[in-house]
């Protein structure tokens, strides 16, 4: 008899749509990855660096020229200098970025604040450390922090707190003022955070993304978690990395060096030489998924779902009370996948409590454009 760890865990919601997916031929717009490929010059990249023998382990650290360049960025988009060698740690994928912050700093009994509608992997990690998740949810229409709450959410074993902006499902992007906010909440308390911030180049309308990284009370406690998978339209290659204070930096390796030990050399050859050949990449994504978000939308427009348009990420809430509101979003999201060929991602199932009566599914719209077509043919005979 097996006395499992994570007894509420299952197979995700991400495994289980793609899977539905593809077992009834609908459009995958589920799960949340590109159906174009990566730049061609950073696909040429790999090959030349695994034909010149870059096979080895990498540093456990990462790859001191892809540090450099994260650097390097970091400077560019934030105008501000993160130490490569002390403050930069090169993971296999975001999410092993998260896991080896949660297990450096969760003890057994301590309380981890998430926001809910909460992306799926901080959970898990947190009890596997012996905490425990505290949910707080984030505004019904604007998914915005609401600070009375999390101040009535704050408790003497509160150890960390999870922020993810621009925010997977609902596209929020977190202000100055907020994170001002913040600080002032926790001023006095040892309370780490970790800013998950994997779409921080998809930041929609001209706003900025507000950076913990800029905000150097924040930062002094944080890990600040980035994703290449996002930023390169390569989420296979499972890249990913963690800028945050020395002190913090040290404990995390402790982790990750037995985790993981080090991320895919080649991949980060690849990244390194591309990021210091197209520095602009970066600057273009914005309007690279706007224009995409706003075809995809144009497309929706005269469909029954409503919806606002999403400020950052690569997805779309759409409401449907207006089609099938006998549906939860769950049925709603296997009714469209097999009946009407559009596979989709409801959001209950990040919530610890869904709100009563809302009707929202999530769309990723980094497709190509002969998809999104498809897909928003489909949605508009719904
Ligand atoms: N955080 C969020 C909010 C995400 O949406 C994702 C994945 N898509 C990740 C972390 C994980 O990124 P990675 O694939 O680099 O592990
Ligand atoms: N982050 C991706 C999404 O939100 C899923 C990643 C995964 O499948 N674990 O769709």
């Amino acid at each position: 008899m097996i006395t499992s760890k994570l007894p509420n865990v299952g197979i995700t919601i991400f495994t289980q749509m793609s899977q539905l997916a593809a077992q009834t031929g609908a459009l995958n717009l589920s799960q949340g990855f590109p159906d174009f490929d990566a730049p061609q010059a950073l696909c040429d990249a790999v090959g030349r660096h695994i034909a010149q023998g870059h096979n080895q382990y990498s540093p456990m650290t990462g790859l001191p020229a892809l540090r450099e360049q994260i650097a390097t960025k970091i400077t560019r988009s934030y105008g501000i200098n993160v130490d490569a060698d002390h403050e930069v740690t090169v993971t296999p994928g975001a999410t092993q970025a998260i896991f080896c912050a949660i297990q450096a700093v969760i003890n057994r009994g301590d309380e981890v604040i998430v926001f809910d509608p909460c992306y799926d992997a901080y959970e898990p990690s947190v009890e596997l450390a012996g905490g425990r998740c505290v949910h707080v949810q984030l505004g019904l229409d604007d998914f915005a922090i609401d600070f009375e709450k999390l101040a009535q959410a704050l408790s003497p074993r509160t150890k960390m707190i999870v922020l993810n902006a621009p925010h997977n499902p609902s596209g929020a992007l977190i202000s100055r003022a907020e994170l001002d906010q913040l600080a002032d909440l926790i001023r006095d308390r040892d309370i780490y955070l970790i800013s998950d911030e994997v779409y921080e180049h998809l930041v929609f309308d001209g706003l900025p993304h507000v950076s913990v990284l800029n905000h150097p009370e924040l930062y002094e406690r944080a890990f600040v978690v980035s994703s290449f998978g996002k930023t390169y339209h390569v989420t296979g290659w499972k890249t990913g990395y963690v800028v945050a204070p020395p002190a913090l930096t040290a404990e995390l390796r402790k982790v990750h060096q037995y985790v993981s030990f080090c991320g895919v050399t080649p991949l980060q050859y690849a990244l390194a030489d591309f990021m210091a050949e197209h520095p602009e990449h970066v600057e273009e994504l914005p309007a690279f998924y706007q224009a995409k978000r706003d075809l995809f939308c144009d497309l929706l427009a005269p469909s029954r779902f409503t919806f606002n348009r999403a400020a950052g990420t690569y997805f779309q809430l759409v409401d449907y009370s207006q089609i099938r509101p006998d549906l939860t979003d769950v049925e709603m999201a296997l009714w469209m996948t097999r009946e009407h060929g559009v596979a989709s991602i409801p959001i209950s199932v990040f919530y610890q409590t869904p709100p009563e009566g809302q009707r929202l599914v999530r769309l990723c719209f980094a497709k190509r454009e002969e998809t999104l077509r498809e897909a928003a043919a489909k949605l508009c005979v719904i």
